[in-house]
């Protein structure tokens, strides 16, 4: 069976830089909430699901999220991720494991790890701030190196 991906990438080459635009499944969700028929609704995985029994196509959800994460198949039928019921296939396909899937509350304490170690970056580019001492950003720093080792891209 195949299947249009869920996930796209929007390029800008003159800058150098892409981004992922994705769904987040979000806590209280635009799409949910506007859907007219109840056709989205939270599956065991918590991930937003599409009941395509129930939809009518009428685009509300696309027009609703505030990410850009609804596309449409040829059929005019709305596409978004619900993380493949829990095993999602990008996870497994990606050649250089740049996409983790893991349980909420540790994507959130991963996420802040990451964010310190985005702050460090700014510290050492001389923008220290007062939320972060030298010694917090060296460890977070430690803790990018360790990410970057990880992912196999860079010899560190
Ligand atoms: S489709 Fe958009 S509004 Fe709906 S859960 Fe995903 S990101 Fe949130």
């Amino acid at each position: 069976m195949t299947s249009l991906s869920r996930i796209t990438i929007l390029t800008k080459p003159e800058v150098q830089t892409s981004v992922q635009v994705y769904c987040l499944q979000c806590r209280d969700a635009a799409c949910e909430r506007v859907c007219p028929v109840d056709a989205i609704s939270r599956d065991r995985n918590g991930a937003y699901v599409i009941n395509y029994d129930r939809c009518i196509g009428c685009r509300e959800c696309a027009y609703a999220c505030p990410f850009g994460a609804i596309s449409f198949e040829v059929e005019a039928r709305p596409i978004k991720c619900d993380l493949c019921d829990g095993e999602p296939e990008c996870v497994a396909v990606c050649p250089h494991d740049a996409i983790v899937y893991m349980e909420e509350k540790k994507a959130a304490r991963e996420l802040k790890k990451a964010k310190a170690a985005g702050v460090a970056y700014g510290l050492y580019g001389g923008k220290e701030t007062p939320e972060y001492s030298r010694k917090k950003a060296e460890e977070a720093v430690e803790y990018l190196m360790e990410l970057v080792e990880k992912s196999g891209e860079l010899d560190v």
